[in-house]
């Protein structure tokens, strides 16, 4: 199976920096940032989206949020943040390698579009 475009970033095939890593997952920003603060938090398993996660994934799930709330406290968002998982083509999913997107540093609106 071919590596997804956050697997080829994060072994260094293409270009893009890793912003943290641990034993789980990893963290880049965001090529076309919709905030100041706009980082992707990946797991380092590939997963194609949350609704192909199985019962086993439920800690990686957990991982992921909780290393988005340390993000976002490392980047000093004064816990005003918005955390996205887009789930398919049609909800704006592109990559599909799950990845939590941590926004902040300005106001959002709701509903999203
Ligand atoms: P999705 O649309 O799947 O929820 O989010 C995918 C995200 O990946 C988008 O926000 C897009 O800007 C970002 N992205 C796409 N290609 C690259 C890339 O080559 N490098 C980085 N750092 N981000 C990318």
């Amino acid at each position: 199976m071919t590596d997804s475009l956050f697997s080829q970033i994060y072994k260094g095939q293409i270009p893009g920096k890793v912003i943290y890593e641990d034993e789980h997952c990893f963290a880049i920003n965001d090529i076309n940032p919709q905030a100041p603060v706009h980082i992707l938090i990946i797991p380092k398993k590939e997963v194609a989206k949350v609704s192909d996660a199985s019962f086993e994934e439920i800690p990686l799930l957990g991982h992921l949020i909780y290393i988005s709330k340390k993000l976002a406290d490392l980047n000093k968002l004064s816990n005003n943040y918005r955390l996205v998982i887009n789930n398919g083509a049609e909800a704006g999913q592109s990559v599909f390698h799950i990845h939590v997107h941590l926004l902040g540093g300005r106001s959002f609106n709701w509903p999203p579009g």
